[in-house]
């Protein structure tokens, strides 16, 4: 058995932020015990076509008002930070059927966007009590109750442009939380290039010897004055805290019995509290697919689009025809249900990134909702994933200024072929659904959910030695990596006040 100050479960930014202040503080004896063989956890950047760097994990800072990461970054010489650039811009947004809809001043879309964001607001000024219902049938009741103030083409489009919301939670708007669903912007986004540049800073404030690497934690026994920690090689660490930073999905798993990948066997079992608030907490799945050009043959204007789910005409008049708010929510319910059996990607908004604007590189990244994210994480070939977006894809291009047919040429085949359209040199997903130790992105909220439940848990344990963090344990900063990097800060202070070491 190893003696240690502290032990650290998880390399993701939270776990090396919180060994890094703990090194500051003067300690000298922590371990940061890592599942996998490299550290960032859910801040991954990999190599593309030519070379090019994408984070398939994290890709912004956000809330750069406030965002402590994000000023940090700012405060340091330049050859130390990740460079970054602030790439919002209103998205070019399009239909299937129709073309772009955005700022078309009959539709006035964007206008109505803000009308139903305060409408879903308001509907909970009205007490604590209201009952939170998903974000669907928040829309649908916006529609019943505004159809004589709507146009048929908003009442058609309005819901597919209101679904947007789905690619910032990760998850689809028949299962999202109206009353958390909300996003209050704390100043614009960063886009970095790139996260691994920040985590290699973080990991490398600290001594190397304190990585314990592809070794999982499998117990954590707090029966005596100390933790004993045990990992999955036979090793087992006595320590005065213990820090777990491992996902709320992994986190989930030490509630059921049955083993799995990553997951720990708490002793005594983890505390009635965070039983309870796990049942009121989610986890979404955002997914990201990158596809690499040869070229940027399109406008470089905008830097963001958005796909919108298909519309149904029938929407209109089965809105405008309704005596009964429950049964529209029921009928539209059923008319808005989706099947991938064709390899539609008409379902579900797509948000894409205009890399070429903004970074020079000829790629569009996309963002996209569970369940889409799950198909499409599960599907086998560049060629089998080309053939699933290229509708939308084309579509994209099109709304892009850019009409001629794109060529797919992952082998090389056509290299000196004269295409004048884009040539699509390679493609790529994540792969978070299927990944043992993340099983998805972040937290996420459907209806009845309360995160504060989950943060009180898991942090409102004064005199306990199992401290938590990590993006699901706090507030600010929720579910991002700057909120998952205070958390590990927060513990680190915590642990060393604790300690009589500050
Ligand atoms: C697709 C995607 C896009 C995102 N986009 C953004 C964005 O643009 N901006 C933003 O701010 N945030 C974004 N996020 C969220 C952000 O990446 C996370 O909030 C943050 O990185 C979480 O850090 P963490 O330390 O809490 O957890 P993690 O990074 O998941 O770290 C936990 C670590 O614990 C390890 N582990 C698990 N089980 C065990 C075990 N039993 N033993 C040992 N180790 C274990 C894991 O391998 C992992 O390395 C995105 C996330 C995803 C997936």
């Amino acid at each position: 058995m190893q003696e240690k100050s502290v032990v650290i479960i998880g390399a993701g930014i939270s776990g090396l932020k919180a060994a890094s202040e703990l090194y500051k503080l003067g300690y000298k004896s922590c371990v940061v015990i890592e599942a996998r063989n490299r550290v960032g956890g859910r801040l991954q950047t990999v190599s593309g076509y030519r070379g090019a760097k994408y984070d398939v994990g994290a890709s912004w800072h956000h809330d750069t008002l406030v965002n402590g990461l994000f000023l940090e970054e700012v405060s340091l010489p330049k050859e130390e930070s990740a460079q970054f650039v602030f790439d919002d811009d209103v998205a070019v947004t399009f239909d299937k059927d129709y073309g772009r809809v955005d700022q078309n001043p009959d539709m006035g879309l964007e206008l109505l966007m803000e009308e139903l964001m305060k409408f879903n607001e308001l509907q909970y000024f009205g007490g604590l009590d209201v009952a939170d219902v998903s974000y669907f049938e928040t829309i649908v009741k916006y529609l019943y109750e505004r159809r004589n103030l709507l146009t048929d083409d908003q009442i058609r489009y309005i819901p597919q442009m209101a679904r947007f919301m789905e690619c910032w939670h990760g998850i689809d708007w028949k299962s999202m939380s109206s009353k958390c669903m909300e996003i209050a912007h704390q100043g614009r986004n960063a886009y970095v290039m790139n996260y691994d540049k920040i985590v290699n800073r973080i990991a490398s404030s600290f001594p190397k010897e304190w990585f314990e690497m592809e070794t999982e934690v499998v117990s954590i026994n707090t029966e005596g004055k100390k933790a004993v920690v045990r990992t999955n090689s036979g090793k087992e660490y006595s320590c005065d805290y213990v820090l777990v930073t491992i996902p709320q999905s992994i986190l989930a798993h030490s509630l059921k019995p049955e083993p799995r990948k990553g997951r720990i066997e708490f002793t005594p079992p983890l505390a009635p509290t965070v039983q309870k608030a796990f049942k009121k907490a989610h986890y979404g799945a955002l997914g990201k697919i990158v596809f690499e050009f040869e070229e940027c043959r399109w406008s470089k204007e905008r830097s963001r689009g958005l796909s919108l789910g298909k519309s149904n005409a029938d929407f209109v008049s089965k809105t405008r025809n309704a005596d009964n708010l429950q049964a529209l929510v029921d009928e539209l319910n059923n008319d808005t249900s989706y099947n991938f059996k064709n390899g539609e990607p008409w379902d579900f908004p797509i948000y894409f990134v205009n890399l070429a604007k903004h970074t020079d590189v000829p790629s569009i990244l996309a963002l996209m909702p569970d369940p889409l994210t799950t198909h499409v994480e599960a599907i086998e070939g560049k060629t089998k994933l080309y053939e699933f977006f290229q509708p939308v894809l084309t579509k994209l291009l099109a709304a892009f200024d850019c009409t001629e047919p794109i060529l797919a040429d992952f082998d090389e085949a056509s290299k000196k072929s004269n295409h004048q359209g884009p040539v699509l040199k390679n493609i790529f997903t994540t792969k978070w659904t299927q990944d043992d130790y993340t099983l998805g992105a972040y937290s996420a909220c459907v209806p009845g959910d309360d995160p504060l439940d989950l943060v009180l848990a898991l942090t409102n344990n004064d005199g306990s030695i199992i401290r938590f963090a990590g993006e699901h344990t706090i507030m600010d900063g929720a579910g991002c990596a700057y909120g998952a990097w205070e958390s590990g800060k927060r513990e680190a202070t915590f642990i060393a006040q604790k300690m009589g070491k500050m």
